[in-house]
């Protein structure tokens, strides 16, 4: 079997297709460079080719890549350098061809797929929104080595090259054409015809950026850059400034030493901790698009209702609309649903903006939901996914209910935040067909859902609620029912410890700026306001009632409460969020807690209590097999928290740091008078064996 296949067109034109067999896809793993490689062997021996078409046959994806797996944990520094040469070297052959080459692009083309676009002569595209044209290696620890970093600066000058290559951008066609990524846009039907017609015209004439790239603006441009960069990853991602490095010395070099550069620096990346842990998190996400948990057939989903027309049950509304399905909107009157319904209007007209939807594509999804302010029949449904307010009581009523308006096979889902499902299952009378699909805000921004199997949860239910998750296009990680579930069970001691440190005399500002520096995407302080002081209080509160001992809600949390300080969502909490500026620390919050005490917390003891609560807590969850194996918490708390993505997620960064050194530290804190920090028995065990989550 194989990828390309070759037919010369009576014309003398070589249409080389790739269509990788048993796969949507098409990717550059070693036997498919094979190919090329024979491929190339017979055009630069046949003197009838008058020119090349690479094309794709698949419906979405013109070429996604390198396999990732090559360069992977398992490969050694010369397996990757080898296969960075391979690919350099059949590029370079690309562009070294005498007659003339086109890349005819449909669908994804990005890194190694855009890489041998940029190997050609000319670059045409389709309009289609599945046409993703651009160069995403920094996004996972990594840097266009396949003469991305050489040829994309040539081609469209220094710095639109570097704004998508230091950005891991990919853009639509309309974009890649405005910044020269590609010469013409032409229906995908219409593309191999319009490439032969290309290479009629010959080689092109390449423009001269000699402007933007000579010796001066480059220095420039880098001394500029560079404490911009450092300023934004905080140095966690060295990937970043190594393609910078390369991209503004390759640019006064030839393309091949300058190729050399771009493959001295892959080969030191991948040896890096933040480059593999980048490169584990695109496993895992390859690996939730295709998890199962029973070898059962089941039927997609096809009808839906939603529960609850509030920021959540739009959010999953408007996502599942956007995903084809007609969904039954409800809420319990109709001022509730036309707020909902509004709210779904404004993120399909931002949707519009930012191009993610043609104006018809909005209103198609928008009509497709039928608000009901009314109970209404839901026997048709596969699914109903229950968003009404956290109540244990007022969602028991609903299941009853639901339990009777529902037909026999219609799936009952919860999106509650942390309340028991088995006692919502146990108020129906099919039990076995009640689960949490837990849904992460904003429901359009977030791909995580925690698929969470009640002990009643039959197995067929749950794998129908994994194909589903997986249907609408996010990333499912399966737990078990238990408070707080997975992800705002581990989050929670964090946010409480925040709060408990603030009462201790911590700033806002420090607690916020130690975690951003440990890598997380926004500080403690900050996520409470934007989560909401109510919810995250109530949360508290929920795992408060179930682990007490080791869940110390500080008591401000209460008086902001009681001081109606909610947070973002009416403009103060830990800051203040005013419209015209940017947020900054309410110095209201300081005087609702009496013992502050000023204390001199260091940095580093302030990020450990943070930081090490949320260990001790993933440890528990696999200790009582909230989950499967580690790399679920790690996935889980990366999708839905942003936890420093180059740490690899908590556990990843405990085994980096070690047991011992934890439990140490915990103990040490114990014995200051902090009894919540009493490590788990796991972490203890591991410190005293000195095993690791991840194998040794
Ligand atoms: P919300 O207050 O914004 O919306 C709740 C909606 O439920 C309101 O519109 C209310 O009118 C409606 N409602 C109340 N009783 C109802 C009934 N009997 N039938 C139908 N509708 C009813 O709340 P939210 O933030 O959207 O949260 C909804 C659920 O999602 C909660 O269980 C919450 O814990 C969970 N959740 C929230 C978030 C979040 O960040 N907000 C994240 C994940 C999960």
């Amino acid at each position: 079997m194989t990828t390309i296949q070759r037919t010369i067109r009576d014309n003398g034109i070589c249409v080389l297709t790739f269509d990788r067999p048993n796969s949507s896809a098409n990717i550059f793993d070693r036997a498919t460079l094979d190919e090329l490689r024979e491929q190339l062997d017979f055009i630069e021996n046949n003197s009838q080719i008058k020119g090349v078409i690479f094309v794709s046959a698949k419906k979405s994806i013109f070429i996604a890549g390198l396999d990732l797996k090559s360069i992977g944990e398992n490969s050694s520094a010369n397996e990757v350098r080898e296969i960075i040469e391979l690919g350099q070297n059949l590029f370079n052959r690309i562009a070294a061809l005498k007659i003339p080459t086109v890349a005819a692009i449909h669908g994804v083309a990005v890194g190694g797929g855009y890489e041998i676009s940029l190997a050609c002569d000319w670059r045409i595209a389709s309009p289609d929104r599945a046409t993703k044209i651009g160069l995403p290696e920094t996004k996972i620890g990594l840097l266009p080595a396949w003469g991305g970093s050489t040829r994309l600066p040539r081609l469209i000058g220094l710095p639109k090259a570097l704004d998508i290559i230091l950005g891991g951008k990919t853009v639509a066609s309309k974009l890649a054409l405005k910044l020269g990524m590609i010469d013409d846009i032409v229906p995908a039907e219409n593309l191999v015809a319009f490439a032969a017609k290309k290479i009629q015209q010959g080689k092109p004439q390449r423009k001269n950026h000699w402007l933007t790239n000579n010796a001066l603006v480059v220095s420039v441009i880098s001394s500029r850059l560079r404490p911009q960069l450092f300023k934004k990853t905080r140095g966690h991602y060295p990937a970043v400034t190594k393609a910078l490095e390369v991209v503004t010395k390759g640019i006064s070099k030839s393309v091949f030493d300058s190729l050399v550069l771009e493959r001295d620096a892959i080969v030191e990346l991948v040896q890096q901790d933040a480059c593999r842990n980048l490169l584990r998190i695109f496993f895992l996400q390859e690996r939730a698009k295709k998890l199962s948990v029973a070898k059962i057939e089941t039927k997609p989903v096809t009808r839906a209702a939603v529960i609850g027309a509030g920021v959540m049950g739009a959010g999953i509304a408007q996502w599942l609309s956007a995903k084809n399905l007609p969904i039954i909107l409800r809420d319990i009157n109709a001022e509730q649903v036309a707020k909902g319904m509004s709210s779904i209007a404004k993120i399909y007209r931002d949707g519009v903006k930012r191009h993610t939807f043609s104006k018809n594509e909005a209103r198609d999804g928008l009509d497709r939901i039928y608000p009901a302010p009314n109970e209404i029949p839901l026997r048709n449904v596969d699914l109903v996914i229950e968003a009404a307010v956290e109540n244990l009581e007022l969602k028991k009523k609903i299941f009853q209910r639901l339990d009777a308006m529902a037909g026999d096979e219609t799936i009952l889902a919860t999106n509650t935040s942390a309340l028991p499902i088995s006692e919502l299952a146990a108020t129906t009378r099919k039990p076995e067909r009640v689960l949490g699909i837990h849904f992460f805000n904003p429901v359009h921004r977030m791909q995580l859902v925690e698929i969470v199997a009640a002990k009643q949860t039959a197995p067929e239910i749950l794998q129908r609620a994994l194909k589903f998750t997986q249907q609408i296009g996010k990333l499912p990680v399966v737990v078990k029912d238990s408070p707080g579930f997975l992800v705002n069970r581990i989050l929670m001691p964090y946010l409480i410890e925040a709060g408990n440190l603030f009462e201790a005399g911590a700033t806002i500002e420090n607690l916020d700026e130690v975690m951003l520096n440990f890598g997380m995407p926004m500080g403690p302080m900050r996520l409470i306001d934007e989560v909401g002081v109510d919810v995250s209080l109530h949360v508290a509160q929920t795992l408060a009632a179930h682990f007490g001992d080791r869940m110390k809600i500080p008591a401000v949390l209460g008086k902001m409460m009681e001081a109606k300080m909610l947070g973002v969502k009416n403009g103060h909490g830990f800051y203040l969020h005013e419209k015209s500026e940017e947020a900054r620390p309410n110095p209201q919050v300081a005087t609702l807690v009496q013992n502050q005490t000023a204390a001199g917390f260091s940095r580093e003891e302030l990020q450990e209590r943070m930081v090490f609560l949320m260990v001790d807590e993933a440890a528990r969850c696999l200790e009582e097999q909230i989950v499967a194996e580690p790399a679920d918490v790690d996935f889980a708390m990366i999708m839905g928290t942003g936890f420093a993505p180059f740490r690899g997620g908590p556990l990843r960064y405990a085994d980096s740091l070690g047991a011992e050194k934890i439990v140490g530290a915990m103990e040490n804190l114990v014995d200051r008078g902090a009894e919540y920090f009493a490590p788990c028995n796991l972490l203890k065990q591991m410190a005293s064996n000195g095993k690791k989550f991840y194998g040794n």
